[in-house]
């Protein structure tokens, strides 16, 4: 009985996805060279939407049931406040260790000495981005909640949730009972529409890097570009990557944690995949609180506090990545930087990392914020378009992993019992 279960449930869904990964590649790159004038790929394109849609539809109920459950869950404030103090510092510490394996990095390496400006394209998407610490914090306050939830602005959704949580324990009992119940069975079927949705995954990460795939196929001064100094310089992000998400982070699973980080990481692979194809870690952020409650016994009222306010504030890749490309720019451009604007670069690509949203390209487009705190070219934003979703792809997937690493350590250090 046991062994018809196990056939009946087949191929492992993380392998189903590197498949869809794999069959994308190739995908992307035939129907490029096959129909190279009416570029077929973009046919398919429609059923990664669907998947990604999919996913981003469920963000919101997910984030405030799971959020104000969480909090108020945790009984009362000071247990709250213990929780988000630990989560709040781990986020800044592994951010700020991310920020400075970059810069160290690109400083060694130096892939911007030399780099050929003719390659830059013409930025005109990105905008000036330039928003003041302050009004960064007081947004975070929504003067209309409703506003927030229909423009997906993670951050003030999650603070109202909080806040409700907090108050749903102050009312009288029966109200208290009502909306717990309320929530729980919004959240149950939350969960149950994200398995439903992510068993679709292999087919929309197919669709997605089948597309991506076509594109940068079909452009050869892409293709070109990688042969110089962009190469390296994606070469020094992903190696700042593979630091961060191959030796540190799994570092503080063991040695914080108690864990056994490579088991962790192949729980959480699909999770990962799904970030990494998808390149947006609000799209990830429902099978990340699925995975690391089920699979790694992570409990609710931790999961459902570090994970989505993680997805949001917590970006170790953007954050590294940030500091990378800023300083490969001010190389390109043959701009010296002093110490202490090396360390104003760390400092902005933290908050900068902070404030990016979990959708593809966030990162590329706070770059803005960075280059302007050291008086850097904005134009420099278009050295790298080039090779956006090379970078945005594997700083993606580290956004998750750091986000998920941060669960199990705090939940390890509530003394819950893990099961990974
Ligand atoms: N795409 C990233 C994410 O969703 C954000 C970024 O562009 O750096 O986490």
């Amino acid at each position: 009985m046991a062994e018809a279960k196990t056939k009946k449930k087949g191929l492992a869904l993380h392998w189903q996805i590197l498949i869809g990964i794999g069959l994308g590649i190739v995908a992307g790159i035939v129907l490029c060279k096959i129909t190279p004038y009416d570029n077929w790929y973009k046919y398919i394109k429609w059923a990664g939407d669907i998947f990604l849609r999919g996913l981003r539809m469920i963000v919101i109920p997910l984030v405030f049931s799971s959020i104000a459950l969480g909090v108020a869950g945790m009984g009362n404030s000071a247990a709250l406040g213990r929780i988000a103090g630990k989560t709040i510092l781990y986020y800044i510490v592994t951010t700020a260790i991310a920020a400075t394996i970059g810069l160290t990095l690109v400083n060694i390496v130096k892939p911007g000495v030399g780099a050929s400006l003719n390659l830059a394209e013409e930025v005109t998407a990105v905008g000036s981005g330039q928003v003041s610490f302050i009004d960064q914090i007081v947004s975070i306050v929504p003067s209309n909640i409703f506003e927030s939830m229909a423009k997906g602005d993670l951050l003030p959704i999650i603070f109202f949730a909080i806040i409700f949580g907090l108050f749903m324990n102050k009312v009288d009992e029966k109200y208290t009972g009502f909306l717990t119940n309320l929530f729980t069975s919004i959240y149950e079927v939350i969960m149950k529409i994200t398995m439903f949705i992510i068993r679709l995954a292999p087919f929309g990460v197919f669709a997605i890097v089948t597309n991506v795939v076509g594109k940068q196929a079909d452009d050869p001064q892409a293709l070109l570009a990688m042969a110089g100094s962009l190469g390296i310089f994606v070469l020094v992000v992903w190696g700042g990557l593979l630091i961060q998400g191959g030796v540190i982070l799994p570092l503080l699973v063991r040695l914080i944690g108690k864990q056994n980080p490579w088991r962790h990481i192949s729980k959480m692979s699909t999770a990962l995949l799904t970030a990494f194809s998808t390149c947006s870690s609000g799209a990830a952020l429902p099978i990340n609180i699925r995975d690391s409650q089920e699979k790694c016994g992570v409990s609710n009222k931790i999961a459902s506090f570090v994970l989505p306010l993680g997805s949001t504030i917590n970006m170790n890749g953007t954050a590294l990545y940030e500091c990378v490309t800023a300083i490969f720019i001010a190389q390109a451009y043959g701009i010296d930087l002093s110490l202490a604007q090396q360390v104003m670069i760390v400092f902005t690509a933290l908050l900068a990392a902070i404030g990016a949203a979990g959708i593809p390209m966030a990162g590329m487009v706070m770059l803005a914020i960075v280059l302007s705190a050291v008086g850097l070219p904005l134009e420099g934003i278009g050295l790298v378009l080039a090779v956006e979703q090379l970078c945005d792809m594997p700083r993606t997937c580290i956004n998750t992993y750091g986000d998920a690493c941060g669960a199990v350590i705090i939940a390890h250090s509530e003394g819950e019992e893990l099961t990974i």
